[in-house]
């Protein structure tokens, strides 16, 4: 595309990385000190976006890459955004509800300076939930001295959060997924699916894709994967890991590993959790015809090439996940207008944007033969250097 090296150079850096010590009381009486980060990549749209991660391994770098990809993936879609990341080092599983009150409460007094609604607008992401965001919400705005429902994003619906919001993610993953069907001529209903991760994305991507008449054949978690060649009821699925806390074990199935789930015979594959499962090392094992990223990072570059060379079709994360981004964006402004839309407007707006989305980088992909994720950032990055280029460097 011959970008501009200088906007590149831009790129390349974040805007502003914050790191903050979170010191928490816990339940044993002891203070604990969490680290916690946002980073604000760019902002030449619009305020900063993106969600906030609870996890053990979550670094500064791994924030820093998920900023940079939340400024793309705005861009891919065309709302008036810029990039952000959050995380927390924190094992949420081993701490109570008390404690991660405390700890959110805490990470939002710490940041505040930098998050606000027309500055930086946090969201869920992985393990953490409309739950968190109520607390963001409820601690930003005992600040201010008046409700900021516009602070933050993916909320209950009883305190601004948008219908439709909750399974916003999936749906857009599984309506680029449907319209790279249509290019392969593949048809859903029949389809077989696995999906890796069975939270928010991975969940609702696995219900909504078997309301196309697709077989979901696996599904997995952190704890493992089950496998039943005649299809699974992703709902009945659910109600045995709220009961055991693992989809292992579900009736009916065979125990398979997180890494056989990703190499089986299925016609759609949904990474749904986290970075780097599809490496270059089992890249050449994937028989998917089609991979739609609902998780950020699955595939890493050089996998992307072997699964470009073997005809395995990618919809890149940028484009197969902006989906809950995008109705955060009507979620952001609802609040601001104090409107609340019905939960078909939102389907619709999101329908129409996604693809629309998937349309544009389709044809870039066709025009310049280069595989989808390289389209998306293509699209993404003209519309980034247009607005840098408009706006000059200051000062
Ligand atoms: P979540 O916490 O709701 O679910 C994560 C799931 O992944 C859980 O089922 C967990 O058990 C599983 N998991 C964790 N480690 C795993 C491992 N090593 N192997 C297999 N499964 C594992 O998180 P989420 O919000 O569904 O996010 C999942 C992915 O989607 C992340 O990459 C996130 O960045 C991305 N994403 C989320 C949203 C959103 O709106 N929530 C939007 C865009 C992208």
């Amino acid at each position: 595309m011959n970008l501009n090296p200088d906007i590149l150079e831009l790129l390349k850096n974040p805007k502003r990385a914050l790191v903050v010590s979170l010191p928490v009381r816990m339940d044993n009486g002891r203070i604990k000190v969490f680290t916690g980060m946002r980073v604000q990549h760019w902002d030449a749209f619009g305020p900063f976006k993106g969600g906030i991660r609870y996890h053990p391994q979550v670094c500064l770098d791994e924030v820093k890459a998920l900023a940079i990809w939340m400024s793309i993936k705005t861009a891919v879609v065309g709302i008036p955004y810029g990039g952000a990341k959050g995380g927390i080092i924190c094992n949420p599983k081993e701490m109570s509800v008390n404690e991660l009150e405390h700890l959110t409460r805490r990470f939002t007094h710490e940041i505040m300076d930098i998050i606000g609604p027309y500055r930086d607008v946090p969201a869920p992401d992985v393990y953490t939930s409309e739950r968190e965001m109520a607390w963001i919400y409820d601690t930003y705005s005992e600040a201010q001295g008046y409700a900021v429902p516009e602070v933050v994003t993916g909320k209950p619906i009883s305190v601004g959060g948008s219908l439709g919001r909750r399974e916003a993610t999936s749906r857009g993953t599984v309506i680029t997924i449907r319209e790279a069907a249509k290019r392969l001529k593949l048809n859903l209903k029949g389809a077989s699916v696995a999906v890796q991760g069975f939270g928010n994305v991975g969940y609702y991507a696995a219900v909504l894709i078997a309301e196309y008449g697709s077989k979901i054949v696996a599904v997995s978690d952190s704890q493992g994967g089950i496998y039943n060649p005649d299809g699974v009821n992703p709902k009945k699925v659910m109600e045995h890991k709220n009961k055991t806390g693992s989809v292992v074990g579900y009736p009916g199935t065979k125990q398979i590993s997180n890494a056989e789930l990703l190499e089986l015979d299925v016609d759609i594959l949904i990474p749904a959790a986290l970075e780097n499962q599809l490496l270059a090392e089992n890249a050449p094992r994937i028989k998917a015809k089609i991979v739609g990223e609902g998780a950020n990072g699955p595939t890493t570059p050089e996998a992307d090439e072997i699964l470009y060379k073997n005809g395995v079709f990618v919809v890149p994360d940028i484009l197969a996940n902006a989906g809950g981004v995008t109705v955060s964006y009507m979620e952001w402004v609802q609040n601001l207008t104090r409107e609340s839309w019905s939960e078909d407007e939102v389907n619709t707006k999101l329908e129409q944007r996604m693809v629309q989305a998937f349309n544009e980088v389709y044809q870039v992909y066709q025009q310049e033969k280069v595989h989808m994720r390289t389209a998306a950032y293509i699209v993404a990055f003209r519309r980034i250097a247009e607005a840098v280029e408009a706006r000059g460097i200051f000062p």
